[in-house]
């Protein structure tokens, strides 16, 4: 996000927009008029375009010609690969966590821990879904890895509309007493038996979802962005 003037507005779009994501809000194939977005925060086309394209780098949102932007609508295959990405980093992201993990990131992951048990106990299911990716991407920070951070970051937005669309039942994507577990492993340094949880952690969200073709209804960007 280049453009002179506009990033900090079209970063704060962009956020709002993955944050509607990680929420359930913003369903997949939701069209992102730019317009509409445009008079949603005020700003110009320009801004609103740079927001855009830079969800569609991150695979969060496809531009499509002619047609303009929309939430990206991951396809059955693109989920199988999204989960096997997930596989592949998450282990090692965990390990490195495992083995960075101070008193100071011990105290972080437990606080996100807390807040996520709030979520739930308060019946709040937005935060909780939102919260329950965002512990993987804490997980990364702590591993002081910066591209798996920001590698993640893009996994967990795509992996939210992947649980949206192919989810079996309500249920949310985390369970809290797997990030229970893991938060242990890790806080006390037991870095090989954190990524094994990891893995079969990962492998449980699969498993929850059902991975056929499906299409969710398309509500109006002016409930789902701003205020
Ligand atoms: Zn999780």
């Amino acid at each position: 996000m280049t453009e002179s003037g506009g990033g900090t507005r079209a970063e704060k779009i962009h956020r709002d927009i993955v944050r509607a994501i990680l929420e359930q809000r913003l369903g997949p194939g939701t069209k992102l008029g730019e317009d509409e977005v445009g008079a949603i925060y005020g700003v110009s086309r320009t801004i609103v375009r740079a927001a855009l394209q830079s969800l569609a780098h991150e695979g969060i949102g496809v531009i499509e010609k002619n047609r303009g932007a929309f939430v990206a609508h991951p396809s059955v295959k693109e989920a199988a690969e999204v989960f096997q990405a997930r596989r592949l980093i998450e282990p090692a992201i965990t390990e490195l966590a495992a083995r960075a993990c101070d008193a100071a990131g011990a105290a972080l992951l437990r606080a996100h821990l807390a807040r996520e048990r709030q979520a739930e106990s308060e019946g709040d299911d937005r935060a909780a879904i939102r919260l329950s990716g965002e512990f993987h991407v804490v997980l990364a920070r702590i591993a002081g890895h910066k591209i798996y951070e920001n590698f993640l970051r893009e996994l967990v937005a795509r992996s939210s509309l992947i649980i949206l669309l192919y989810r079996r039942s309500r249920a949310q994507c985390c369970k809290i007493d797997h990030h229970g577990a893991l938060v242990e492993a890790i806080a006390e340094g037991r870095g090989a038996e954190a990524a094994a949880q990891m893995v079969s952690h990962l492998d449980e969200i699969e498993r929850d979802l059902e991975l056929v073709d499906t299409a969710i209804p398309v509500r109006p960007l002016s409930e789902l962005l701003g205020g």
